[in-house]
């Protein structure tokens, strides 16, 4: 059964990377960030109370990605596995994801992280052109990273669920760097 959490920074390729590896084992991309956007062009609720906050490039309330990711998880096509993209983000969405899976019986996920110098990220950033990608939101979203997100490599690497993979290749080669380590 592969469970994997995709982490690393915004711009390290963890969408792409998380959409070729679901789509060659056939198991669903949840990305959070996707979702949201979805949400917010068609104005659903969730939509609503999530722009202010990504178009600052803020985290939304953990109570949204929560309930968002709860839903997801119980669909069927995630009974055989899911790559989850954009979730946790913070060690709190963390604790939630533990005690979640457990309860669902969908625990033995790994974590994979890209691990992408910053000059690379932001220079990527600049050149994708997202509409929360103008330079003051990329520069918060770093921030954010930072303070919330890049604590969570600590916090998967000390309950040995763990994998860490060079971002810093072609995107080939980071497919194939991904695919070794996880079946490894
Ligand atoms: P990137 O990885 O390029 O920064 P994402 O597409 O993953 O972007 O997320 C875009 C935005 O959606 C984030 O900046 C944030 O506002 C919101 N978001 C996505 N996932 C979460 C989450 N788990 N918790 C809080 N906010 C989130």
């Amino acid at each position: 059964m592969t469970r994997l959490i995709f982490l690393g920074p915004p711009g390290a390729g963890k969408g792409t990377q998380a959409q070729t590896l679901a789509d060659f084992w056939q198991i669903p991309h949840i990305s959070t960030g996707e979702i949201l956007r979805q949400a917010m062009k068609d104005q659903t609720p969730l939509g609503i109370q999530a722009q202010s906050y990504v178009d600052q490039g803020e985290l939304v309330p953990d109570q949204l990605v929560e309930d968002l990711v709860q839903e997801r998880l119980k669909q069927p096509d995630a009974q055989s596995g899911w790559i989850l993209d954009g979730f946790p983000r913070k060690v709190t969405q963390a604790g939630f994801l533990e005690e979640l899976l457990g309860k669902i019986g969908q625990g033995g996920e790994r974590v994979v992280n890209l691990d992408v110098p910053d000059e690379i990220v932001i220079a990527r950033l600049l050149s994708r052109g997202r509409k929360d990608d103008s330079e003051d939101v990329i520069r918060r979203r770093l921030e954010v990273y930072r303070a919330e997100t890049a604590p969570l490599i600590d916090y998967y690497s000390d309950r040995h669920k763990l994998l860490t993979v060079n971002g810093n290749q072609s995107e080939e080669e980071v497919t194939t760097a991904l695919k070794n380590v996880i079946t490894a």
